[in-house]
């Protein structure tokens, strides 16, 4: 079962460039199967909620972990998100990018941050509206002086994906940024195509979550 994540996981890191960050996504993975994958070396972890990073991660993690956020953030748990993670891939408002700000300033970690882009403008998803993005990132580094370094998308379940990774790539380009969260176990492959520098792989390297 453990080594199974991890020949999965090195398996999917033979298949992508050396400069593309896998996240292993550890939603509903108990610790003692993610332990194989943090003893293999492994640093980039992602979590969904932050109740359930907070109950395993602060046991689990090393000095040289990264956690990643990238589940929606809920202001009032702003500043637990900034003790415990140490990227936030779903900044999408102006009131969390705010009180975000203010978090940062007051614990004096600075976060990197991807804001995270509604590309499918499904009414049900979070992510800031296309038409939105490029006033709320100038506001986001104008305003709050927040490190933004890329931006996040999570295509609609039944669309092909790669439309929506290549329109996401364009509004980081006319941003000048360069970092791309985009791709989990079904399509990480066509998001790497696309340019993605971070896919967050779940059920492929940890198997299908009850
Ligand atoms: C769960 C999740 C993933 C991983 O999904 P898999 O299909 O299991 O790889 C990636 N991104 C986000 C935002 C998620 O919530």
């Amino acid at each position: 079962m453990s080594d199974a994540s991890v020949s999965a996981l090195n398996a999917i890191k033979s298949q992508v460039p050396a400069t593309t960050t896998v996240i292993a996504v550890t939603k509903t993975v108990d610790a003692s199967n993610i332990q194989p994958v943090i003893n293999a070396g492994h640093r980039d972890f992602g979590e969904n909620r932050v109740q359930e990073a907070a109950a395993k991660w602060p046991a689990l993690r090393r000095p040289d972990t990264r956690l990643h956020l990238i589940g929606p953030l809920q202001s009032n748990k702003a500043a637990e998100a900034v003790a415990l993670f140490d990227v936030i891939h779903t900044l999408d408002r102006p009131k969390l990018a705010h009180v975000l700000a203010e978090e940062m300033a007051k614990q004096s970690r600075r976060l990197p941050c991807f804001v995270q882009v509604n590309t499918g403008l499904e009414p049900q998803k979070a992510g800031i509206a296309p038409q939105d993005a490029d006033a709320f990132i100038a506001q986001c580094r104008s305003e709050w002086n927040l490190p933004v370094v890329g931006l996040m998308c999570i295509p609609p379940v039944n669309e092909e994906p790669s439309p929506h990774f290549a329109f996401l790539r364009e509004i980081a380009r006319r941003n000048g940024l360069d970092q791309l969260s985009m791709g989990m176990s079904g399509d990480y492959a066509v998001a790497v195509l696309f340019g993605a520098t971070h896919v967050r792989v779940g059920s492929a390297i940890f198997g299908v979550r009850t």
